[in-house]
């Protein structure tokens, strides 16, 4: 028998993913050939799922265009190279990867400027192509296959998309001095790795505000400093007077209530940093931009550089690991259903058999 490759994919929005046996592919060109050990189960593979992202307010965002079924979800990839082809360079078969999904077209200004995952004609691995939901993916060019050194597979793929997620926001707050406090929204699954990864940043733990207080102690482990409960009464008053202002916040949420307790925890000249796609909306007092002459910027996973700088810290192992729990990839339905009722602590991630 030869061996084939399995796929559960998205045949109809929202229905359960299909599984689809097929013949493993042949490389083509620089394609290299993965088989999948371990993929992470992210938030948007729900929402790629639904076929549209609900960001409340009765405001839907259309994934229908960007999966186009039959279509293989997941893009926290690692793996060992199991073939590659005529022109690929750089990699050899045996040899263990993590992979960059977020490719671009490579041609347009902003590929050519390094930020591929920001481009307009994205081939995104996991949405716009087929991804790691599957025992094997195909990946277009070396270039996106990044050595994870000793890490364990199944930590390694969350640096993907989790990881480099809360990489690239810390990046646009950096640097912070030891007057500089940071302010972190959100301990769900990326405001965990933004917060382990502040540690290992910058000097001083960051201040992490969660209204769950069941993933304080989580937030802890991670090297959170003070947790504040954002509903608690003058919470936000607190803070300001604590600290007089926080010279960056990063809101791994979203909503409009973290907006607005990030937007007001700000000192002048302080930096807010959108990541969360929670939903919701709110108005803004442009005059407040002015006088505090404040910055608001948003952050959208991360470029294929800054994945390389954070695998680098990664593999020199000084970041904690994830808390995870792993299934087997026959189980990807039942990760989705999982996720999308609010069940998962910490990061599912599935696994092929080998
Ligand atoms: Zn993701
Ligand atoms: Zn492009």
């Amino acid at each position: 028998m030869t061996p084939s490759m399995t796929s559960y994919q998205v045949e109809a929005f929202g229905r359960p993913l299909a599984q689809v046996l097929r013949d493993i592919p042949t490389p083509q060109g620089t394609d290299v050939v993965v088989r999948v050990g371990s993929c992470g189960v992210c938030h948007s593979d729900v929402h790629l799922h639904d076929g549209y992202f609900d960001l409340g307010n009765d405001v839907k965002l259309d994934m229908t265009r960007t999966v186009q079924p039959p279509r293989t979800l997941g893009h926290e990839i690692a793996g060992t190279v199991v073939a590659v082809g005529p022109d690929a360079q750089g990699v050899k078969v045996g040899d263990r990867r993590v992979v960059f999904p977020w490719i671009g077209c490579g041609t347009c200004s902003l590929c050519e400027a390094g930020h591929e995952h920001l481009c307009n004609s994205p081939r995104a691995l996991g949405a716009h192509r087929d991804g790691g939901f599957a025992s094997h993916t195909v990946v277009p060019h070396a270039r996106y296959l990044i050595d994870y050194g000793n890490l364990a597979e199944d930590q390694a793929c969350t640096y993907a998309c989790s990881g480099l997620t809360a990489y690239s926001a810390l990046k646009k707050v950096a640097p912070l001095g030891p007057k500089d406090p940071l302010l972190i929204i959100g301990a769900g699954g990326v405001g965990l790795s933004g917060i382990r990864l502040a540690r290992q940043l910058f000097e001083t733990p960051p201040i992490v505000v969660e209204l769950d207080q069941s993933k304080w102690d989580m937030a802890r482990e991670a090297g959170a400093g003070q947790i504040i409960d954002p509903k608690a009464d003058g919470a936000l008053k607190a803070l300001l007077k604590s600290t007089g202002g926080v010279a960056a916040a990063i809101d791994f949420v979203g909503s409009a209530s973290t907006f607005n307790f990030g937007f007001g925890a700000l000192r002048k000249a302080g930096k807010l940093v959108c990541v969360g796609l929670f939903g919701g909306s709110t108005p803004v007092v442009p005059a407040m931009v002015s006088m505090k002459a404040v910055t608001v910027t948003g952050s959208y996973v991360g470029s294929l550089q800054e994945m390389q700088e954070l695998m680098d810290i990664a593999r020199s192992g000084v970041l904690p690991d994830l808390p995870l729990t792993t299934q087997p990839l026959s189980s990807a339905t039942q990760a989705l259903e999982d996720l999308r009722a609010g069940r998962i602590r910490g990061r599912t991630i599935l696994k092929a058999a080998a």
